[in-house]
C-alpha cells in the first residue's frame, strides 16, 4: 500500500512534469496559469512524496517537509483560484484582493516553515501500523492550523462557486467540462477533509491535486468539445451551398444535405433518389483508384440546364478499407451563365446581337484560313443614316439598326458570320456561292416598308467584295466592300455594288481632287463655261453655266468627275456659290454692255441645300449685284426636288419671292417625274437628253416628248430640251412646240471668252 502510493505520486509527477513540457510547446490559452497551477501541484506532490519517505528517526527533515507540504497547498489553491478567474472570466480577481491573497498565503507559508522549530501548526509523531508493518509520521493538528484550513477552503470555496455558476450557465456542451472540474474540486476538498477527519494514515487527496492538475491542463490543451465541433460540422454541411450526398461503403446514401435536396429537386424518399440519379456515376467512380475526382457536368432538370462541378471523394481507413464516399455538387450555373453573359458582351455587339468588329476580325480569320471555297465580303450601309438619327431621333434610329441586323441575319446563309461594325455599318462573310444578290437586296429593303420612318426614304447601299486573297487583312477586304458602297452613294438608281481594282484608281483621283480643291479655289482653276441656249427663232437667249476645272498639269477636267466627289465630301456648295457669284458678275457686266436679254442658267445641287441657305445667298447676289433677276435662271435636277420635297419646296418659294425663276433639270431621268410637276412651282421644263438618244424606242420617245411639251406649256412653263445634236431633233422638236434648245448641233459648253467672241460679234 505504502509503495504502490509512492510510485503513484512519482508516476504523477511525471505525467505532471510532462503536461507542462506539452503545455509550453503549444499555444494554449492562459498559458501562465497553468503551468503555475501545474508546477505548485508538482512540488506539493514531490514535498509530500518525501514527508511520507523520511524515515522515522529523523524528525527535522520530516518537520521540514510538511511543512513544505503545507504551504504548498496554499499556493497550490491560490493558482487553481487565479485559473479559475482567467478561465472562466468570471469575477476577474483585481490586483488588491491578489495582494492581500499572496500576503496571507505568504504569511501561511513562513508560519509552516517556522513550525519546524515552534510546532505550533503541527505535530508529528511516529505511529506504527501494523497492518503495513511500518513506521509513519501522523499529523498532529493544533489549533492555528484552523485558520490554514479556512484561508485554504475560502479560497476552494471561490473556485466552486465559479464552477457552479458556470455549470448552470452555459450551453450543455459545455456543462460536461465545468462538471468535471466541479466534481474534481469537490472531490480533492472531500477526500481532504475525510482524510483530515479519519485520521488517515496518509493524505490520499494529494493523488487528486495531482489528477486536478493533469485535468485542467487536458482542458486547455484538448478540451474541443466535441459535440460542438459535430454540431458546427453538421451545421456548415447542412448550410453549405454545395450539395453533398454521403455513401457508405456499400454505396448505400446515407446522409445529403440541403443544397443537394434542392439541386436535385427531391422529395419525398431524398437517399433513394440520390442513389437513382448517382448510381451511374458512382459505379464509373467507384474503381476510380484517385481519391479525390472532379468534373464538369450538365444537368436537365425541368427543361432547365443545369451546370455543376461534381466531386467525388473516397474515405480510407488508415489499410485502405474503403469507409465510404462522397459526392460534392457545386451548382455553377449561375457562374456559368455569367461567364457567357460576359463573354457575349465581349465579343457582340449589344444593340444588335451581332459579332462586334474585334470579335468579327477574329472570326473571319478563323473560318477563312480553313476555307476551300470562295467567300465575298459583303457590307451595308444606309444612306444618310446620321439624318434619320437627327430627324426621327437615336431611338428610332436604334430601332432601324436592330431591324436591319435581324433582316442581314435572316438572310445570310448558316455558314456565314455577320457583324456591326460601327454605326450603321454592318459586314457578312459569306460562301459565295450562297451569295444572293438579288435576296439580300430585296431583305435590305424589307426595312423601308417597316413604316418606321415615315416620308424619309431610307436607301441601302451594298458594297460586295469577291476575296481573292484570304491572306489580305480583314479590315482590307472590308475597306474594299466599303469602297464598292461608295462608289454608288447618293445614287438612287443603284443599290448594290462590287467592288472593281478600278474603284481603288477611282478613290486615289478622288482623294486627289479633294486634296487640291481648296487651292484650285483659290487659284481661281474652275472657269464657267457656257453653253448656249437658242430660242426657236434661232436667237441666242441664254447659256447654261457649266464649270471646267483647268488643272495646271493635267489640263481641264470635266465635271462629271469632280462634282459627284465634291458632293460625297459635303464640297460642292462652295463651287457652286463660287460659280453663281460668276455668272451673278458676268450679267452685271453684260447688263451695262446693253446685252439685257441674255440669261444664264446656274446648277444647284441637293448637296447645296444641305450645307447652305440658298434662298439667302441668292437673295445676297442679287443684292451685291445690278442684274435682272430673271436672267439668272436656277436649275435643280429632278432627283434633287423628289429627295427633300418640304425643305426644297420652302426654298423654292423664297427664291421666287425674290423673282428668281426656276428651271427643273433633267426632267424625265426620274421615276416620278409627273407628281412631281403637280407640287413644284416652276417656271421651265428642261428635258433630258435620253429622250434625244438613238433607241429602238424612237417613236415612242417623240411621242412622250410631245405629250411633255404640251403638258409643260398647258401648265404655263417655258421648255428647253437639252442634247439636241442633230438638224431633224431641232427640226420635231420645233413641230412640237418646244421653246427653246441647247446642245451639241448648236454649240458645245465654251469659255466665257470665246461665247462673246461668238455671240457679241455684231
Ligand atoms: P447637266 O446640268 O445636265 O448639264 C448638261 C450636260 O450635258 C453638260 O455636261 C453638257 O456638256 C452636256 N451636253 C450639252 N449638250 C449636249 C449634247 O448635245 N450631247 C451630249 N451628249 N451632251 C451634251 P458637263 O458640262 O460635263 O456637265 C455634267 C454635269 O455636271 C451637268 O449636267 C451638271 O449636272 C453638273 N455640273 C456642271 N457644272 C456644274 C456646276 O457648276 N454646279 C453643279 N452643281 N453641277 C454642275
Ligand atoms: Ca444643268
Ligand atoms: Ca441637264
Amino acid at each position: 500500500m505504502f509503495l504502490s502510493m509512492v510510485i503513484l505520486l512519482i508516476l504523477l509527477t511525471f505525467v505532471m512534469l510532462f503536461c507542462i513540457k506539452l503545455v509550453n510547446k503549444r499555444v494554449v490559452r492562459n498559458r501562465k496559469s497553468v503551468v503555475h497551477l501545474i508546477w505548485t501541484a508538482v512540488f506539493t506532490t514531490i514535498c509530500y512524496t518525501a514527508f511520507i519517505l523520511i524515515p522515522s528517526d529523523r524528525p527535522f527533515p520530516a518537520y521540514f517537509a510538511a511543512g513544505l507540504y503545507f504551504l504548498a497547498t496554499d499556493w497550490l489553491v491560490v493558482y487553481l483560484m487565479l485559473f479559475t478567474s482567467a478561465y472562466t472570466h468570471v469575477y476577474p480577481i483585481s490586483k488588491a484582493p491578489r495582494r492581500i491573497i499572496g500576503f496571507l498565503a505568504g504569511l501561511d507559508s513562513v508560519s509552516f516553515i517556522v513550525n519546524a522549530f515552534t510546532r505550533h501548526m503541527f505535530e508529528l509523531e511516529i505511529r506504527h501500523s501494523g497492518r503495513l508493518n511500518l513506521n509513519y509520521w501522523h499529523v498532529q493538528l493544533k489549533p492555528p492550523h484552523i485558520a490554514h484550513r479556512i484561508f485554504v477552503y475560502l479560497l476552494v470555496l471561490y473556485s466552486l462557486v465559479i464552477f457552479t455558476y458556470q455549470l448552470i450557465r452555459v450551453p450543455n456542451i459545455y456543462k460536461r467540462k465545468y462538471g468535471s472540474m466541479l466534481i474534481q474540486i469537490a472531490a480533492v476538498v472531500g477526500l481532504n477533509i475525510f482524510c483530515a477527519a479519519m485520521n488517515a494514515k496518509f493524505d490520499y487527496s494529494v493523488i487528486l491535486y495531482a489528477s486536478l492538475a493533469i485535468s485542467i491542463c487536458y482542458l486547455a490543451l484538448f478540451a474541443s468539445p466535441r459535440k460542438l465541433l459535430e454540431r458546427i460540422h453538421s451545421t456548415i454541411v447542412e448550410d453549405s451551398v454545395i450539395g453533398l450526398f454521403a455513401y457508405d461503403n456499400e454505396g448505400n446514401c446515407i446522409d445529403a444535405n440541403r443544397a443537394a435536396k434542392e439541386l436535385f429537386a427531391v422529395s419525398g424518399d431524398v437517399y433513394a433518389a440520390a442513389e437513382q440519379y448517382l448510381a451511374g456515376w458512382l459505379e464509373t467512380h467507384k474503381n476510380n483508384p484517385a481519391n479525390v475526382i472532379g468534373s464538369e457536368q450538365t444537368l436537365m432538370q425541368n427543361g432547365e440546364e443545369k451546370n455543376i462541378y461534381v466531386n467525388y471523394q473516397k474515405f480510407s481507413d488508415e489499410k485502405g478499407r474503403t469507409l465510404g464516399s462522397c459526392f460534392q455538387f457545386e451548382n455553377r450555373t449561375e457562374v456559368v451563365q455569367k461567364f457567357k453573359d460576359e463573354q457575349y458582351r465581349a465579343t457582340h455587339d449589344v444593340l444588335t446581337g451581332l459579332l462586334n468588329r474585334d470579335s468579327f476580325e477574329s472570326e473571319v480569320r478563323r473560318i477563312l484560313s480553313s476555307a476551300n471555297e470562295p467567300y465575298c465580303m459583303v457590307c451595308s450601309n444606309i444612306q444618310d443614316f446620321k439624318l434619320v438619327n437627327e430627324l426621327y431621333g437615336a431611338e428610332t434610329g436604334d430601332r432601324i439598326l436592330a431591324a436591319q441586323a435581324s433582316i442581314i441575319r435572316k438572310a445570310s446563309h448558316e455558314d456565314s458570320v455577320s457583324a456591326r461594325i460601327y454605326a450603321d455599318k454592318f459586314a457578312t462573310l459569306v460562301p459565295k456561292k450562297h451569295f444572293n444578290e438579288q435576296r439580300f437586296s430585296e431583305s435590305m429593303s424589307e426595312i423601308t416598308k417597316s413604316g418606321l420612318v415615315d416620308s424619309f426614304r431610307l436607301h441601302y447601299y451594298i458594297g460586295v467584295y469577291d476575296i481573292t486573297d484570304i491572306n489580305e487583312p480583314v479590315w482590307t477586304m472590308y475597306d474594299k466592300a466599303i469602297m464598292a458602297i461608295n462608289a454608288i452613294y447618293g445614287s438612287y438608281e443603284e443599290s448594290i455594288s462590287y467592288y472593281k481594282d478600278e474603284l481603288l484608281q477611282h478613290i486615289i483621283k478622288e482623294k486627289e481632287t479633294l486634296g487640291e480643291f481648296d487651292r484650285a479655289l483659290e487659284e481661281k482653276q474652275f472657269h464657267m463655261f457656257l453653253q448656249p441656249q437658242i430660242a426657236n427663232s434661232g436667237a441666242v437667249v441664254g447659256a447654261e453655266a457649266l464649270v471646267r476645272w483647268i488643272h495646271p498639269e493635267k489640263g481641264m477636267i470635266s465635271p462629271g468627275f469632280f462634282i459627284p466627289t465634291l458632293e460625297k465630301a459635303g464640297l460642292i456648295h462652295r463651287l457652286d456659290l463660287y460659280i453663281w457669284e460668276n455668272a451673278a458678275q458676268k450679267l452685271e457686266e453684260w447688263k451695262k454692255k446693253g446685252k439685257e436679254d441674255l440669261s444664264i442658267s446656274v446648277n444647284i445641287s441637293t448637296k447645296d441645300f444641305f450645307y447652305l441657305d440658298v434662298c439667302g445667298a441668292f437673295r445676297t447676289l442679287a443684292e451685291k449685284y445690278d442684274f435682272r433677276i430673271k436672267n439668272l435662271k436656277l436649275e435643280i435636277t429632278e432627283s434633287a426636288l423628289m429627295e427633300n420635297v418640304r425643305e426644297i419646296m420652302k426654298a423654292l418659294d423664297g427664291l421666287h419671292a425674290i423673282g428668281y425663276d426656276i428651271e427643273i433639270d433633267d426632267f424625265g431621268s426620274g421615276y416620278s417625274s409627273l407628281g412631281m410637276l403637280k407640287d413644284i412651282n416652276a417656271d421651265i421644263l428642261k428635258i433630258d437628253m435620253i429622250f434625244l438618244q438613238e433607241t429602238k424606242n424612237a417613236k415612242r420617245s417623240a411621242t412622250i416628248l410631245k405629250n411633255i411639251i404640251s403638258m409643260s406649256k398647258e401648265l404655263g412653263m417655258t421648255v428647253i430640251t437639252e442634247g439636241v445634236e442633230t438638224k431633224e431633233q431641232v427640226d420635231f422638236l420645233m413641230d412640237f412646240g418646244c421653246d427653246m434648245f441647247q446642245g451639241f448641233y448648236f454649240a458645245k459648253p465654251m469659255s466665257l471668252e470665246a461665247f462673246e467672241k461668238e455671240y457679241f460679234a455684231g
